[in-house]
């Protein structure tokens, strides 16, 4: 089972036009590609938040 991407019917796997709007829907290499997509972004906003604490760690500057 599937959701149509623009209306949100359920439609069986493998349909690739919604039979409610007639959307085409993204077949599985397109949703692979997002997903690998999403995940590289994730990857990328977790080093920054990671840089973002080390430069701005209070504890370096401190010199006891
Ligand atoms: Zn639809």
């Amino acid at each position: 089972m599937g959701f149509c991407v623009n209306c949100g019917q359920q439609h069986p796997d493998g349909t690739r036009f919604c039979r409610f709007c007639g959307n085409q829907q993204p077949g599985e290499p397109l949703l692979q590609r997002l997903r690998m997509e999403a995940q590289q972004i994730h990857a990328l906003r977790l080093q920054m938040q990671q840089q973002q604490q080390q430069g701005g760690n209070p504890y370096q500057q401190r010199r006891w």
